[in-house]
């Protein structure tokens, strides 16, 4: 069955998608209907177009957005994706996922997210400084260390952060590095940042194991995505041994049910689109067939819509913890809920990245630096911290982890927005 938030693979919009968990979850906390009304927008929206003189001299007009959903807990944060399909509506989505994210794992922000429509593959790396210097120029009028921080997120990285806080420096006349984060350490990125994302994902995965008694060591891994968040996933997973039988990118998958040479591949493959089977022992096959392979833990780590109610029933995973955003549409959950597979939600797996890059920011207003040690023990603390609640709450009101830990997140912005009260 389809819904008309579930249109296969291809067809769903993401934003849509955004707003029926919110609707589940206002039902359930039986939220005042002008919060959720008011939950239902993003607080702003700025489109820029904007042009950018390529290498051979010509000039073109790009498209990007940056969008504050809400900011009652804290200035707004969220990543800025270069992707041909970062549209508005996917744009608001991730802002709004944004938002809950930050609540479930209590760090003092609101929600955010950017994009260009781009393909950075197809730029050179000159194309790509002029369009990120210009795009951060359009949206410094909203963007600031006070008031709504960027971080990296697909087809984005240190290098482009670097480029946006000298950008935004430059303006200023002076230098601001918490105005973004996932710099590079020489400009005042964090320790551990790089990581963060795939990092939280596996101290999660160690705490579903123990739960659930699924020993790590020897457990079956599928990772969609061998980018920053699918690398480090598999990088951690390997190195608590368990077995990563299959990683794929945007072009193949492989597999290997004895297990991938996974320091072979971070060698070689990280964000190097279709290098994997050049490198990997074992069978090629697609993101789709992959995705149903029978394993303990399928981690989709590439783009939204990836396990729908096309593919659900025929996923074969005991777990599944999401490391990208918005990778399963509600019809999924519920088919995947029926089927007893246990899914960790992306507002709560892939927020390590996010509690880093609030490390990065609290450490650049303090100019004080923490060892990488002490971020990791931080993040390990927190971390755990919202796991928890989320399986308490999940236990006592009998629902599922995404309804759990949408009930904490949804909830601490509606207080934080009846305590503010309402201006003027
Ligand atoms: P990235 O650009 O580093 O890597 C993306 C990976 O996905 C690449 O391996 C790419 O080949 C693959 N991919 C692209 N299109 C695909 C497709 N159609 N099918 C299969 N694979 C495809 O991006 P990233 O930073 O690793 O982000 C991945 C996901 O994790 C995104 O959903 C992002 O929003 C989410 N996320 C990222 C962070 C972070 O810290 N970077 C934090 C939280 C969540």
């Amino acid at each position: 069955m389809t819904t008309t938030h579930d249109k296969g693979r291809n067809g769903a919009n993401p934003y849509e998608m955004a707003l029926e968990q919110l609707a589940i979850v206002a039902d359930l906390l039986n939220l005042d209907p002008n919060i959720h009304e008011f939950l239902k927008y993003p607080e702003r929206e700025l489109t820029v177009h904007f042009p950018v003189q390529m290498d051979d001299g010509s000039v073109r007009i790009f498209t990007g957005y940056r969008v504050q959903h809400n900011r009652a807990r804290g200035p707004s944060k969220g990543g800025i994706r270069y992707h041909p399909n970062a549209d508005l509506n996917e744009v608001r989505a991730l802002a709004m996922w944004m938002t809950w994210k930050c609540a479930v794992v209590n760090i003092p922000y609101g929600g955010a997210k950017g994009g260009v429509m781009c393909d950075p593959k197809k730029l050179s790396v000159r194309e790509l400084e002029r369009l990120t210097r210009r795009y951060a120029t359009e949206i410094s009028v909203i963007i600031g260390p006070e008031s709504d921080i960027p971080a990296p997120d697909v087809g984005t990285d240190p290098q482009v952060m670097a480029w946006i806080m000298d950008t935004y420096s430059m303006h200023k006349g002076y230098t601001v590095p918490a105005v973004v984060t996932g710099k590079p350490i020489p400009i005042g990125g964090s320790e551990g940042r790089i990581e963060a994302t795939g990092r939280g994902l596996v101290m999660i995965a160690n705490r579903c194991s123990q739960m659930l008694n699924i020993p790590l060591q020897g457990a079956r891994v599928v990772i969609q995505g061998f980018g920053n968040v699918g690398s480090s996933a598999a990088k951690f997973f390997h190195e608590v041994g368990a077995k990563v039988v299959a990683v794929s990118d945007a072009l193949n998958a492989v597999y290997n049910p004895k297990g991938l040479d996974i320091p072979l591949l971070l060698k070689h493959c990280v964000r190097r689109e279709g290098t994997l089977p050049q490198y990997a022992e074992g069978e090629v096959l697609t993101n789709q067939e992959m995705l149903e392979l029978p394993c303990d833990f399928l981690v989709p780590a590439a783009l939204g819509n990836q396990i729908t109610s096309e593919n659900a029933a025929r996923i074969q995973a005991k777990v599944i913890i999401e490391g990208a955003n918005g990778p399963t549409t509600p019809e999924a959950d519920r088919i995947l809920n029926e089927a007893g597979v246990f899914l960790v939600p992306d507002i709560l797996a892939n927020a390590g990245g996010v509690i880093v890059s609030y490390f990065e920011w609290v450490q650049d207003l303090q100019s004080f630096f923490w060892s990488e040690d002490e971020v990791n023990q931080r993040l390990e603390r927190i971390m755990i911290d919202a796991f928890d609640e989320v399986v308490r709450t999940a236990k006592t009101r009998k629902v599922d982890m995404r309804t759990a830990a949408y009930i904490i997140g949804v909830g601490r912005v509606a207080d934080a927005i009846i305590t503010r009260g309402i201006y003027p």
